[in-house]
C-alpha cells in the first residue's frame, strides 16, 4: 500500500495543497500548531473513515468554510486507486474509484494504515478499555467482517443490560434471557478468538520490533486476561460455553448491577517488558518503545492478512527517544511507506533517506 498523492481543500488549517510523499520515509516537520498532525489525521480518514483524535467530522471542516475535501491517490491490491471524503456540515460523501459509497466502512479493506499518536501512550497507562480498542481497531481493519461483528455485539450488550435492569422489575422476563445469551456470547467467542489469534501473531513480531528498538536490551510480552477464563487454545466452541456458564453464573449479581459481568468487552491485554506489567513499571521511553512496538507489530500482522504493507502514520513518536532508538525508526523500517512528523530540526538530519516536508501555517514546502 503507498499514497501517490494526497490533496487537502479546508481541512482544518490546511487551506489548499496537495502532497506528493515518497515511497519510503516522509518527514513532517514544523513549529507547534502548523499542521503536521493534521496531515496525518488526513491520511488516516482513508481506513474508515474515522479520525484517531475526534468523533465529529464536523471539526475537521476548516473555520468560517462550508466544506473540506480530502482527495487520494493510492495503490492497493496492485492497482492505482483513488478515494475521496467531502465533508459538508450536512453530511458527508464518500467516492472510492469514482463511486459514490453508502458508508464510511467501504473504505475498510481498501485502503490500510497504522497509526501512532501521543494518545496512544495511554495504551499503557491507562484502564483495559484502551488497550481492547486497540487491537478492535486493528482487527477491524483486517476485516470487514469483524467491524460487524464487534458493532452486533455492542448493541446486543446494551440491550442485555437494559434487559437485566427490566428483570428486577419483572422477574417473568428473565425466561427470556437465555436467548439475548445465546446470541451475545456466539459473538463474544468469536470476538475473543479473532483478538487472541491476533495478539499471538503480534506477539512474535512486537518482541523482534522491541528488540531492534531498544537495541536487544529489553523483552516485550503480551498476555490476554480473560474476564471468563478463555484460553489460548480454546476452540470457538468452547470460549461460547465458557463465556455461556459464566453468564449463569453471574446472573444474580447482574441483576444487581444491570450490567454483563464478563465477556469481551472485559478481557484486558498485559504488555510486560522484562517480566514486569508496564501499567506499573514501564518509564517513559519504555512506554513508548512499547506502544511504538506494537504499532510495527499490528502493521507486520496486517501485511500478512492483506498480503501487502499498510501505510505507518507516526505523529510526534521521537520525542522522549534516545538517538539510538530514533535512528532505528528513521532508518530500519523498510519495505513500508513511512510519515513521521517532529518537530526538531536535527530529526531531518538523522534520516539517511526519504522526503522531508516542511510544514508552516497549514502550508507545506
Ligand atoms: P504540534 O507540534 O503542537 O503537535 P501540529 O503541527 O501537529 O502541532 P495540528 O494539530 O496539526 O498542529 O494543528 C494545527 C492547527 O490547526 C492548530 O492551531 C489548530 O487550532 C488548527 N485547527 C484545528 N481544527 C481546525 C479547523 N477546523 N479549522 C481551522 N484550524 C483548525
Ligand atoms: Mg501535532
Amino acid at each position: 500500500m503507498r499514497v501517490e498523492s494526497i490533496r487537502y481543500q479546508n481541512y482544518r488549517n490546511l487551506a489548499d495543497f496537495t502532497l506528493t510523499p515518497c515511497e519510503g520515509v516522509n518527514i513532517i516537520y514544523g513549529n507547534n500548531a502548523q499542521g503536521k498532525t493534521n496531515i496525518l489525521e488526513g491520511l488516516w480518514l482513508f481506513c474508515g473513515g474515522h479520525s484517531f483524535r475526534t468523533q465529529s467530522y464536523r471539526e475537521l471542516i476548516q473555520f468560517d468554510k462550508s466544506f473540506a475535501k480530502l482527495e487520494c491517490v493510492f495503490y492497493g491490491q496492485e492497482r492505482r486507486q483513488t478515494a475521496e471524503l467531502t465533508m459538508e456540515t450536512g453530511g458527508r460523501v464518500i467516492k472510492v474509484n469514482g463511486v459514490e459509497q453508502k458508508t464510511s466502512s467501504a473504505l475498510i479493506e481498501k485502503f490500510c494504515a497504522v497509526v501512532f499518536s501521543p494518545e496512544n501512550l495511554s495504551l499503557i497507562k491507562r484502564g483495559p478499555s484502551e488497550r481492547r480498542s486497540f487491537i478492535d481497531s486493528a482487527i477491524c481493519r483486517e476485516k470487514l467482517r469483524n467491524a460487524l461483528t464487534l458493532q452486533k455485539y455492542n448493541r446486543l450488550l446494551k440491550q442485555r443490560n437494559a434487559l437485566l435492569k427490566e428483570i428486577v422489575r419483572n422477574e417473568r422476563l428473565k425466561e427470556t434471557l437465555s436467548l439475548w445469551d445465546e446470541q451475545l456470547t456466539t459473538l463474544g467467542a468469536e470476538i475473543v478468538r479473532r483478538r487472541m489469534d491476533f495478539i499471538k501473531m503480534m506477539t512474535e513480531r512486537a518482541v523482534v520490533y522491541h528488540k531492534g528498538i531498544s537495541r536487544g536490551s529489553e523483552e516485550l510480552r503480551l498476555r490476554y486476561v480473560s474476564s471468563f477464563g478463555a484460553e489460548e487454545n480454546d476452540d470457538v466452541r468452547t470460549l461460547k460455553e465458557k463465556f455461556l456458564e459464566k453468564c449463569r453464573q453471574s446472573l444474580q449479581t447482574e441483576m444487581l448491577t444491570g450490567s454483563t459481568a464478563a465477556g469481551a468487552h472485559r478481557d484486558d491485554i498485559e504488555i510486560i517488558i522484562n517480566g514486569k506489567n508496564s501499567r506499573f513499571f514501564a518509564s517513559q521511553g519504555q512506554q513508548r518503545s512499547a506502544v511504538l512496538s506494537l504499532k510495527l507489530a499490528e502493521a507486520s500482522v496486517l501485511r500478512e492478512r492483506m498480503g501487502e504493507n499498510p501505510v505507518i502514520l507516526f505523529d510526534d513518536v521521537l520525542s522522549e527517544l534516545d538517538n539510538d532508538r530514533q535512528d532505528y525508526l528513521l532508518n530500519e523500517l523498510r519495505d513500508c511507506q513511512v510519515f513521521i512528523t517532529c518537530c526538531e530540526k536535527s530529526n531531518k538530519e538523522q534520516l539517511n533517506e526519504g522526503k522531508i516536508f516542511y510544514v508552516s501555517e497549514g502550508n507545506v514546502e
